[in-house]
């Protein structure tokens, strides 16, 4: 028996025929058991990831950032997070600049019940610049970090308020001036406040899931970054990040991921999948 290969497009459509019915974003939400039952009435196991660390190697032709299947991959998580976007709570871009900040080795939840308090108590760029950093590490300590994080957003908002006027620039190179702003959170407040495509977030989430994926290979964050910019329709840039960020927080984990329940399940061949119909490619992840 020839094992199957990867098709050349990356799609592994034949897999939907071979099986029970796939997972569809309709329906992303089938159980184990639902997928393993033939429709005769008989059991059908699903393949399971090699845990020799013998994985099947990608077939060879195969590429992972064809055309067809980035669109695929797009469509499938349009159709699971269509409304998706940042759940950091802000109201401006200065609010969110801050916030995007403190999410650094934080949670959204853990940032999100600190704002509300700190902005009705600083209500405005120049009121963050007339404090030092010792003053807001009380208010930020919950979130990790605090000592560098106040510096980051005091210094921020005394540069805002010296060199642009009190507005948050709505330029990647005025913004990358500002201290604690590196590429993420200028991306972050370009794409989510000005709605400005000008790069791909990459969060840990989307570098988690651009690997498993295999629509890079890379580990810095910047040219991952270059990665996705040059796969991604630049009209996805800003939405894809929210989506694969989302599909992080509730399928894609970084442990044990939910894969019997992700939409994407049968074009995904990461190799740290916990259940698969398709082939494992052990380079992905
Ligand atoms: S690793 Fe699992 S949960 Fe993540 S995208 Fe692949 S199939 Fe989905």
């Amino acid at each position: 028996m020839i094992p199957r290969q990867p098709a050349r497009t990356g799609r592994q459509d034949k897999v939907r025929v071979a099986l029970a019915p796939s997972p569809s974003p309709a329906n992303p939400k089938r159980s184990p058991k639902a997928r393993d039952v033939r429709p005769g009435g008989g059991k059908l196991a699903a393949k399971r990831p090699a845990k020799s660390g013998k994985s099947t190697a990608a077939g060879k032709g195969y590429n992972p950032i064809a055309p067809e299947r980035v669109a695929e991959i797009l469509k499938r998580l349009n159709d699971l997070y269509p409304d998706a976007t940042c759940a950091l709570t802000h109201a401006s871009a200065w609010e969110l600049l801050v916030a995007t900040i403190l999410s650094a080795q934080s949670t959204d939840v853990n940032v999100n019940r600190v704002t509300p308090e700190l902005f009705r108590k600083y209500p405005t760029v120049e009121a963050f610049a007339a404090l030092t950093p010792e003053q807001l590490e009380p208010d930020v300590r919950s979130t990790g970090f605090f000592r560098n994080k106040s510096k980051s957003v005091v210094g921020a908002a005394k540069k805002i308020v010296a060199d642009f006027g009190g507005q948050v620039p709505d330029d990647i190179d005025k913004l990358l001036t500002l201290p604690g702003v590196a590429r993420k959170t200028a991306n972050v407040v370009l794409g989510t406040w000005f709605r400005k495509a000008v790069g791909v977030v990459v969060d840990t989430h989307v570098h988690r899931i651009s690997r498993r994926l295999e629509l890079t290979k890379e580990n810095d964050p910047k040219k991952i970054e270059q990665d996705l910019m040059k796969i991604l329709p630049r009209d996805r840039w800003i939405l894809f990040s929210h989506q694969i960020i989302w599909h992080g927080r509730k399928l894609c984990y970084a442990r044990k991921p939910k894969c019997v329940d992700c939409a994407l399940e049968n074009i995904c061949h990461a190799g740290d999948k916990t259940w698969s119909t398709v082939d494992i490619h052990e380079s992905a992840q």
